[in-house]
């Protein structure tokens, strides 16, 4: 990294702080890794860990094998459920197929979960507002399927309809654009001015964090390079933000080589950061590229400091070998001879 200077035609870089993993992303793929190292391969894990290429692709060398259903686990083996959550009936399929069970959800979206539990025990209708078909919000929406119906968006207000609008809440996936939310919200509140808000933020404050950097960066910069796979819903709102705070373009890269060099035509600030569910070894490869193309002076754009962590997955403390040869002895007959 190279000192600012003030000389004309300077080129520079404005890196976001925070960016990159969150605790809940930290906390699976440790949890991921530590499996491994504890019971050996295969560790089998329910969809992406967390919503990252190079991740999973990483863990894949290590010996977790990536699954989309819970029934492609052959019985007996361990399964790990991932960051994003899951439904209640995927934890009684597990049990069903005689698997043993690490729950990665983090810890913001089960604590999501637990809301849409107790305001569904209270008998309120539940407006979930999050992307359809996004895992997160499949999970969610499993825990109270009577109660929750989907609000993907403002535009999606008109057709909703409850049976009582003195007793509704709304809920929120963690990795929305806030600014969105907020004006989805509104367009509720209109419609249900007794609308109830959830107890306390929903969108997590990783989502929060990384968009409150990226909106300062998009205001200066011409280009801004958000590294973060497509599937993932923090990274793509990441390059809204920055279109709605002034900069001219905006992209998601998984990889520095998917940059294109005519992206920085005539521009002389670029603006990078990274989604919650990407390791630093990749922006520092986008670093490099810029560098190479005269981008050496990095700034950093900080918006807040994080120090959160949350602790791995209690399974982690059991012997799920153990537990996993237990359940196929049971459904055998194998264990009344043990
Ligand atoms: S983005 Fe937020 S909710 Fe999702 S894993 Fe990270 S901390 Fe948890």
């Amino acid at each position: 990294m190279g000192l600012m200077t003030d000389s004309p035609g300077r080129r520079r870089v404005l890196l976001a702080s925070p960016r990159g993993y969150c605790a809940g992303v930290d906390r699976a793929v440790i949890a991921v890794e530590k499996a491994l190292e504890q019971y050996g391969a295969p560790i089998y894990v329910r969809h992406e860990i967390v919503h990252n290429k190079y991740v999973v692709q990483t863990l894949e060398k290590k010996g977790a094998i990536f699954v989309e259903q819970t029934d492609e686990v052959p019985p007996g083996n361990i399964v790990m459920f991932s960051a994003h959550g899951v439904a209640p009936t995927v934890h009684d399929e597990a049990a069903a197929g005689r698997l043993a069970t690490i729950d990665a959800t983090c810890p913001l979206v089960t604590k999501v979960h637990k809301e849409a539990v107790r305001f569904a025990d209270e008998d309120y209708d539940i407006l979930l507002i999050g992307h359809e078909g996004h895992e997160e919000v499949i999970g969610t929406s499993g825990e109270a399927p009577d109660h929750i119906q989907l609000v993907d968006g403002p535009e999606d207000v008109a057709k909703v309809e409850v049976r009582d609008p003195s007793k509704v809440v709304w809920l929120s996936q963690t990795t929305l654009s806030v600014d969105e939310t907020m004006e989805t919200v509104g367009a509720l509140k209109e419609k249900f001015p007794q609308l109830i808000s959830p107890p306390s933020d929903d969108i997590c404050y990783a989502t929060q964090n990384r968009q409150l950097a990226v909106k300062e960066m998009g205001a200066q910069a011409e280009l801004v390079i958000v590294v973060g796979s497509r599937n993932s819903s923090n990274s793509k709102r990441l390059v809204e933000v920055a279109k709605l705070a002034g900069s001219a373009a905006a992209y998601l890269v998984d990889f520095a080589d998917e940059i294109e060099e005519g992206w920085l035509d005539g521009v002389s600030t670029v603006g990078v950061t990274s989604g919650a569910s990407v390791p630093d070894v990749l922006v520092e490869q986008v670093l490099e590229w810029l560098s190479q193309r005269g981008f050496e002076d990095v700034e950093i754009v900080k918006a807040a400091e994080e120090s959160i962590t949350f602790s791995l997955p209690k399974e982690l403390r059991r012997d799920l070998r153990e537990e996993a040869a237990a359940l196929v002895a049971e459904r055998t007959g194998g264990g009344a001879q043990a």
